[in-house]
C-alpha cells in the first residue's frame, strides 16, 4: 500500500470544517472508524444512492427495488456460510501489539516493530445482538453484513408479485455491519457502512454473457458520476482469490492517495444461494421458465457496491489545490450544491433581488443564498466545497435585469438575463 501523500489529511479535515462528515459520537472522544454525514454530506450521498438507484432500476426495465430489514432469521446466515465462514485470519504483535489480518501483511514479523506475531486466528466478522429480553445463545440474532441475503430470500416473493421472467434483476441500498479488524482510511473500511446490491437472475447457460454486461455497466457508472477514468480499473479474481460461492469475480478499483483499492465487486454466484436457502428451508427457490418449458434455479450475477468508498473516492477525485484556493471538482450531478446566490454588495435593492432569484431556483435546484462577507470569500467557500455555478447581482443587474454567471472550474463569468437563469442551469446541470 502506498504512503499518503497528505491529500487524505487534508480532505478529512476539510470534510469536518465544512460539514461533508464528522466523526461519530466526538464531544465523547469519538468511537472507532463511525463516521456521521454532516448537512453537505448527506446531501453527497443522497445524490449518489439516487444515481445508483435510477440508473438500476428506473432508467432500465428489468429491475425491481426492494427494502429489506436489517435483522433476519439467524438460519439465513448459517445457510449462507457466514456463521461458519466469514471470517478473518487475526494475528497480533507479542511486542508492540498491534493486531493485522494476516492477508493484510506478508512478513512473519510484526511491519511495524519486527516482533512476533501469534498464530492466526479466525475471527468472525458478523455483529451478533439478542432478540428479546433474555440473553441466551437461542436468541442470537445478527446485524446483517451484506444486503444480499434479503433479496435471495425474497426471490419467489418479487417474481410472484412483480410477475417478472428471467432475466431481470432485484435492487437495494442499504446499512451493512462488519466488525472489522483493521478499519481505516476514514470512510473507506468502517464497522457500518451502506452498500448499493444489485442480484441478476439468469439462465444458467447466460450467466457469462450477462457477468460481461454487468462488469461494463458498472465500470461506466464510476465514469458517469465523474470519476477520472484513469484512476479506474479492474481486477480479475484468480481461482484462489475466490469467495466460496463465486465462479468468477471482478473488482471495480479506483486509484486511492492510499493505492489501489476495491470500490465494487462483480460476482457470479452461481446457483449456490438459491439452491442452499431451498435446501435448507424446504420452500422452493427453482423458477419455472415458460419459453423454455423447464423448472430451474437461476444464477445470480451480483454486483455490490459500497455507498461510502464511492463517496470517499468522488470527494478525492475532486480534491484539488491551487496557489489561491482549494476547489472540489466534484461533478455536477453528485455536488450537494448546485448553485449559490449572492447580493454582491448587502444594500441598494440587492439582497432583495437577489433572495428572488434565490426562492425561485430553489423549488428545482438545490441552491444556496450567501450574503456575508467579500464576494471574493464568498466564491472560495462555494468552489471548496464544490458547488459548480455561482450568480451575482450586481448593480448592473438592477440596470438592465442580468446577472453573472461564475463557473466554479475555470472561474470564468458569464452575463445572462434574470428570466433565463433558471433555464440556461436546468440546461447545464441536464435537468428535465
Ligand atoms: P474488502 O476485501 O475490502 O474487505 P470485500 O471483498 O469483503 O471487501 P464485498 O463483500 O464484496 O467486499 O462487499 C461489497 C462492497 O461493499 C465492497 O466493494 C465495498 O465497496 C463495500 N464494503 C465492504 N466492506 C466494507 C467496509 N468495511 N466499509 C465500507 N465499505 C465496505
Amino acid at each position: 500500500m502506498k504512503k499518503s501523500d497528505g491529500t487524505m489529511d487534508k480532505l478529512v479535515s476539510l470534510c469536518k470544517r465544512r460539514g461533508y462528515i464528522f466523526q461519530s459520537s466526538e464531544i465523547y472522544g469519538g468511537i472507532n472508524s463511525c463516521y456521521d454525514y454532516g448537512p453537505l454530506g448527506v446531501e453527497l450521498k443522497r445524490n449518489i444512492k439516487d444515481l445508483w438507484w435510477n440508473a438500476m432500476t428506473r432508467d432500465r426495465d428489468d429491475i425491481e427495488g426492494l427494502d429489506t430489514s436489517i435483522l433476519m432469521h439467524p438460519k439465513v446466515w448459517h445457510t449462507s456460510g457466514h456463521v461458519e465462514g466469514f471470517t478473518d485470519p487475526l494475528v497480533d504483535c507479542k511486542k508492540c501489539k498491534s493486531r493485522y489480518r494476516s492477508d493484510d501483511i506478508d512478513t512473519e514479523a510484526c511491519p511495524k516493530c519486527g516482533g512476533e506475531l501469534t498464530e492466526a486466528r479466525k475471527f468472525n466478522l458478523m455483529f451478533k445482538t439478542f432478540m428479546g429480553p433474555v440473553e441466551e445463545d437461542a436468541s442470537i440474532v445478527y446485524l446483517r453484513p451484506e444486503t444480499a441475503q434479503g433479496i435471495y430470500v425474497n426471490f419467489v416473493n418479487v417474481v410472484n408479485t412483480a410477475r417478472r421472467k428471467i432475466p431481470f434483476g432485484i435492487a437495494q441500498i442499504g446499512k451493512a455491519f462488519r466488525n472489522e479488524i483493521t478499519p481505516g482510511n476514514f470512510i473507506f473500511r468502517t464497522r457500518e457502512f451502506e452498500q448499493m446490491e444489485m442480484q441478476y437472475f439468469v439462465h444458467p447457460s447466460e450467466d457469462e454473457k450477462w457477468m460481461e454486461h454487468w462488469k461494463e455497466e458498472r465500470f461506466k457508472w464510476y465514469e458517469k458520476i465523474g470519476l477520472n477514468k484513469n484512476k479506474l480499473r479492474f481486477h480479475e479474481h484468480s481461482k484462489d482469490e475466490l469467495a466460496h460461492y463465486a465462479k468468477a469475480a471482478v473488482d471495480i478499483e479506483y486509484e486511492f492517495p492510499f493505492g489501489w483499492q476495491e470500490l465494487e465487486g462483480v460476482h457470479n454466484r452461481t446457483d449456490f444461494d438459491l439452491s442452499r436457502h431451498q435446501a435448507e428451508s424446504n420452500k422452493k427457490m427453482s423458477y419455472f421458465d415458460e419459453s423454455l418449458g423447464s423448472r430451474y434455479i437461476p444464477y445470480i450475477i451480483e454486483t455490490s457496491a459500497g455507498c461510502d468508498r464511492t463517496i470517499l473516492s468522488v470527494l478525492t477525485d475532486a480534491y484539488d489545490e491551487e496557489e489561491e484556493r482549494v476547489v472540489m471538482r466534484l461533478n455536477p450531478s453528485v455536488a450537494p450544491i448546485k448553485v449559490a446566490v449572492f447580493p454582491l454588495v448587502n444594500k441598494d435593492g440587492m439582497p432583495e433581488k437577489a433572495r428572488k432569484i434565490y426562492d425561485d431556483l430553489r423549488k428545482n435546484i438545490k441552491t444556496f443564498y450567501d450574503t456575508g462577507g467579500a464576494i471574493g470569500r464568498r466564491y472560495r467557500r462555494q468552489d471548496e466545497i464544490g458547488t459548480p455555478f455561482a450568480i451575482t447581482v450586481d448593480s448592473d443587474t438592477m440596470e438592465d435585469d442580468t446577472v453573472t454567471l461564475r463557473y466554479r472550474d475555470s472561474m470564468k463569468q458569464e452575463r445572462y438575463p434574470v428570466d433565463n437563469i433558471k433555464n440556461v442551469l436546468k440546461d447545464k446541470l441536464e435537468l428535465k
